[in-house]
């Protein structure tokens, strides 16, 4: 599919994970905000329905068929966009997996594939396209936003390498603000609290669902558009003086204090 990428036409705009979930909303909310779009993800199937439906609305986007846990794919996938678009307006790091269970009983691989797909090929993304973006600043405003967790803020048992992924991806944003400021990128990352997706479906049944919904200060989980028009905002030139910032957008999840019983003592 790299041979479909074309020459930049308007703002571009990469989204990693975006054949499903959050990452499909992020792509239909920046390919309405005017941007060309990169979808990238490994279910060709889903990327190139997304396309034509992001086209039939009058947008242009373009299917990047990538494994970001091959580390040859994602080098020669950040070559051909760096190619075909000298300039990127936006990257959104937003592919992520988990896998559960007691860390005594992890295999060393579920370690390195979550740290892989989550943390080091945004950091790889980044990277490669880092001259890409540069040349977007001195158009005017480049961004890229990471997308994490309120898991990379609080922990929660049962997840350890999902979240060493999000504190790292939240600190690798913090540092890369340094780094990159001076050139005019900003980079941010957004904590989704929970959020209505094949993740969510998966990893909790329903009445457990009903609970989560619940601990959160709005009383439900997020939607997908909810987390989708916080990075629209951070990709626009509305947030040309924020950079280096971790922003929950979490439904008010992470403002309480865990002790059960708390709220009527004061
Ligand atoms: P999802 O529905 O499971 O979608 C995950 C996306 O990542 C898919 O598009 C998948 O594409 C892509 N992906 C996974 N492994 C990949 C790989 N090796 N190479 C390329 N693409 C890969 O997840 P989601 O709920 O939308 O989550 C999106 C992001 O939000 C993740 O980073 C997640 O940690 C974060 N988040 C989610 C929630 C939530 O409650 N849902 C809460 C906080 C944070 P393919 O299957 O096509 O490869």
């Amino acid at each position: 599919m790299m041979d479909d990428l074309k020459k930049d036409v308007t703002r571009r705009a990469v989204v990693t994970g975006a054949s499903r979930g959050i990452g499909a909303a992020i792509a239909r909310r920046l390919a309405a905000d005017g941007f060309g779009v990169s979808l990238l993800a490994t279910n060709e199937a889903l990327l190139s329905a997304l396309a034509e439906e992001i086209s039939s609305e009058g947008g242009e986007a373009e299917v990047v068929v990538c494994d970001l846990s091959d580390r040859g794919q994602l080098a020669d996938v950040c070559r051909a966009i760096a190619e075909a678009h000298p300039a990127v307006h936006a990257l959104v790091n937003n592919a992520g997996i988990v896998r559960v269970g007691g860390f005594e009983e992890f295999g060393g691989e579920d370690w390195d594939d979550v740290l892989e797909v989550n943390l080091r090929a945004s950091f790889e993304l980044i990277r490669a396209l880092t001259p890409c973006l540069r040349a977007a600043a001195a158009l005017g405003d480049a961004s890229v936003v990471n997308i994490s967790s309120v898991m990379g803020l609080l922990a929660s048992p049962g997840i350890i390498s999902y979240l060493a992924s999000k504190a790292g991806l939240d600190h690798l944003t913090r540092g890369l603000a340094l780094e990159l400021g001076a050139s005019g990128v900003r980079i941010n990352s957004v904590c989704p609290g929970f959020i209505r997706t094949d993740m969510f479906e998966v990893s909790h049944p329903p009445d457990r669902q009903k609970v989560i919904g619940a601990a959160h200060a709005l009383g439900r989980v997020g939607t997908t558009a909810e987390v989708a028009s916080v990075v629209s905002f951070l990709c626009s030139p509305d947030a040309s003086f924020v950079s280096g910032a971790v922003i929950p957008v979490d439904g008010g999840l992470t403002c309480r204090i865990a002790v059960p019983d708390m709220d009527a003592e004061g």
